[in-house]
């Protein structure tokens, strides 16, 4: 069975004086509520800056939360400034890395061929890609956005061998989702989930596919958590906002 994650992208959000105060306060929630973290596992995405900070509180107060980056450089050292290696986030402890999000698409950008590399490179430093993939409100409205969706997983992972693509997070994350409010379905979020797991059972073969965890991602929070997380093939959440408070984030893990 898939132990489910809930991951807290904070995006552009939180000094390390700010992330280490939240991680101490999210650990001390999440123990005061007897959190299980071998039923669900609980990961953060801080910015560069506060990785370290995270990296030694994690390690002092042995704490069971992980964390990770939000992107990474294709190349693994020289003459690229302002780049950051995934050697470098290994070594920092970084268990995940996001790959491909819908703002680094947009705002960088980042290309497929790009995100192909970022993957590789996640994978090769021993780390777990959490690969952003999701239709615009243009394709849903067209209503080809599970086929669009499926597409960007199928051209990102076409070229991996089945050992590697055991080690990826997908999640579903609707471009008209994030930071709107709009939160999709539940029945909408299963059927992207599971359209996704059919074209990694046909790449992968099945053992795969099913050991793959498949998040969803869009204006979640402890109002919608418990409907998304009944669904067979959704296997946890890439929470944005929500993730910026920790009482309402110890209330999502609580509830997945
Ligand atoms: P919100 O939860 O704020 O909608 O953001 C989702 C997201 O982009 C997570 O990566």
């Amino acid at each position: 069975a898939r132990i489910p994650l809930v991951a807290g992208n904070w995006k552009m959000n939180f000094d390390h004086l700010e992330a280490t105060y939240f991680v101490q306060k999210l650990a001390w929630l999440l123990r005061d509520a007897h959190f299980d973290f071998k039923r669900c596992e609980v990961t953060l995405m801080p910015s560069f800056t506060s990785l370290r900070s995270v990296q030694v509180l994690v390690q002092a107060d042995k704490l069971k939360i992980t964390y990770g980056a939000q992107s990474v450089s294709v190349t693994n050292q020289g003459a690229f400034t302002g780049d950051v290696s995934a050697d470098m986030l290994a070594r920092l402890g970084c268990s995940y890395v996001i790959v491909g999000h819908s703002e680094r698409r947009k705002y960088h950008p980042e290309d497929d061929a790009n995100i192909v590399d970022q993957v590789r490179a996640v994978l090769t430093a021993g780390m777990q890609p959490i690969l952003c993939v999701g239709e615009s409100m243009q394709e849903r409205r067209k209503g080809i956005a599970l086929d669009y969706a499926v597409g960007q997983v199928h051209d990102v992972t076409r070229d991996l061998s089945d050992e590697e693509a055991s080690r990826l997070v997908i999640a579903y994350e609707p471009v008209w989702a994030i930071g709107t409010g709009l939160v999709a379905t539940p029945q909408n979020a299963q059927d992207a989930a599971l359209a996704i797991r059919n074209d990694l059972t046909e790449s992968f073969g099945s053992d795969v596919a099913q050991s793959v965890r498949i998040l969803y991602g869009g204006s979640v929070s402890s109002r919608n958590a418990v409907e998304l997380i009944s669904e067979p093939d959704v296997d946890g959440f890439l929470i944005g906002g929500a993730s910026l408070d920790p009482e309402e984030l110890a209330k999502i893990c609580r509830l997945t």
